[in-house]
């Protein structure tokens, strides 16, 4: 995000327009610096993009109140969706979905009936030349430095320039090639892990320098002018940008879920492993440095250490594994994400691990539990996305997922931590019971 910043500095003042880029130290002075800067520098109006969770949208509510009593216009918009929240809603009770199938057939008639959600707006127009002698201070901001605790060494800030390059134009080039050679394939491809057949844009929608408006926008032309009824791999990849739009939806109307409380509340009573046990850390560490003994789980916990990034179908499954094997609160998981995702975004990692988890909407049935090996014989039989990653195993020429426990010893590849069977039904034990205390809970 900073690097994207500092491409964006250069664009605009391509344009003589100024980036100011100003770090606050307490959120609550946030909208009082905000009113006075535009005070200070003549600007009649303040235009900011939404942010839905609770304290975000408490700050700009702050900042409209701020502006009035000072004069200021403040006007803020729902750009980072492509349909504003409280637009699809059931037709019965006028309230947000809480299952995607029906939201998402909102969503596409809203976007037929509504076209000008699709428009695209041009760039911002240049200043005069003279705006960088008359307005000199303004091009001098500087860009915050990595927070405190959030150092990369030189070899990290090596691999993520290389694999993710910052800045809209990027961005935009990377769209295209998608759009242009993947992207047909998707539906066939993007489940598996050793292809890559997904588009990797996340960092650029994460980032802000690329909008969910201007992706569907062009997947739609891709697709012969269709949102769906086209091609199946772009009209698969419409409907997946859509659930970031969905999940932004449920934030919008369900606040609760990020007050670190599950979307039912009744799942709120399950008793996950107590943090204070001993086990708890051996098996949260060993998730974390992707040394469980399941291949699968320790390829992409490791790909997520060096690259920030893991794909959907794994997300899915180390999550699941975390909380129905390993007994974990999904909160723990959804927190370590979020500070190693590259493509952190609130909105759809909590809405991620609720579908995980089973405690959020539209989830996975708390009793289905999926089994990491098989799912590893799916989508990775021959076993090369674990042999990328799992350094002990590069070189192990047999059937991954049916290592023995001497192979195991040998290649000095860890032993499976959990039992998976038992764990799974001592998870559907732990849900039920949980669900059960938790009746009534509002
Ligand atoms: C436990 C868990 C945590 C997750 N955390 C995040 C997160 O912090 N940030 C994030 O952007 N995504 C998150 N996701 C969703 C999804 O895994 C990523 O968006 C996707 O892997 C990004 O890769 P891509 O850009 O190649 O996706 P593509 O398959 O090319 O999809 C295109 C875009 O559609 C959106 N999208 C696709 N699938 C989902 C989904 N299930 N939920 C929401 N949006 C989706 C993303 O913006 C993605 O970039 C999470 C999923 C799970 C199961």
């Amino acid at each position: 995000m900073i690097r994207s910043l500092g491409v964006l500095r250069e664009v605009l003042r391509g344009r003589r327009i100024p980036l100011w880029v100003e770090v606050v130290e307490n959120r609550k002075d946030v909208p009082q610096r905000v009113v006075q800067l535009a005070r200070e520098w003549g600007a009649k109006r303040i235009y900011a993009n939404m942010e839905y969770e609770v304290d975000e949208a408490r700050r700009d509510v702050r900042m409209l109140e701020e502006g009035m009593k000072r004069g200021v216009g403040v006007e803020v918009v729902h750009d980072t969706c492509v349909v504003p929240p409280g637009r699809c809603v059931t037709k019965a009770t006028g309230k947000m979905f809480a299952v995607y199938s029906p939201w998402y057939k909102a969503y596409l008639q809203a976007l037929s009936q509504d076209p000008a959600l699709l428009t695209l707006r041009p760039p911002p127009a240049a200043n005069p030349e003279s705006t960088l002698t008359t307005r000199a201070a303004l091009f001098t901001s500087a860009l915050p430095s990595l927070p405190p605790g959030k150092t990369l060494t030189a070899e990290e800030t090596l691999t993520l320039h290389e694999l993710y390059p910052a800045g809209s134009q990027a961005a935009a080039a990377q769209l295209a090639s998608f759009l242009t050679q993947k992207g047909r394939q998707y539906a066939a491809d993007r489940n598996t892990p050793s292809i890559s057949g997904t588009s990797g844009l996340s960092p650029h929608f994460s980032a802000g320098t690329l909008s969910a408006r201007t992706a569907v926008f062009h997947a739609r032309a891709a697709n012969s002018g269709k949102l769906s009824g086209g091609q199946s791999g772009l009209d698969m990849w419409i409907s997946e940008v859509a659930w970031r739009d969905f999940y932004r939806h449920v934030l919008a109307a369900f606040p609760h879920v990020c007050m670190h409380k599950p979307f039912k509340p009744s799942f709120a009573s399950i008793l996950w492993l107590a943090p204070s046990s001993p086990l708890h850390s051996t098996r949260f560490s060993a998730w974390k440095a992707g040394r469980t003994g399941f291949p699968l789980v320790d390829a992409a916990m490791r790909q997520l250490a060096k690259e920030k990034f893991m794909p959907n179908r794994l997300r899915m499954v180390v999550a699941s594994f975390l909380c129905k094997d390993l007994h974990i609160d999904w909160r723990l998981g959804e927190q370590y994400f979020a500070e190693q995702l590259v493509d952190g975004d609130f909105a759809s990692n909590n809405g991620g691990w609720g579908f995980a988890s089973s405690a959020g909407v539209d989830p996975q049935p708390y009793f289905r539990v999926f089994n990491p090996t098989a799912q590893g014989l799916t989508w990775d039989a021959d076993g090369a996305y674990v042999r990328t990653w799992v350094e002990e195993l590069r070189d192990y020429r047999g059937d991954v997922w049916k290592i023995t426990e001497q192979e195991r010893r040998c290649y000095g590849y860890p032993r499976e931590i959990v039992e998976h069977a038992v764990q799974r039904r001592v998870a559907i034990e732990m849900y039920k019971r949980g669900i059960e205390r938790g009746k009534g809970v509002v």
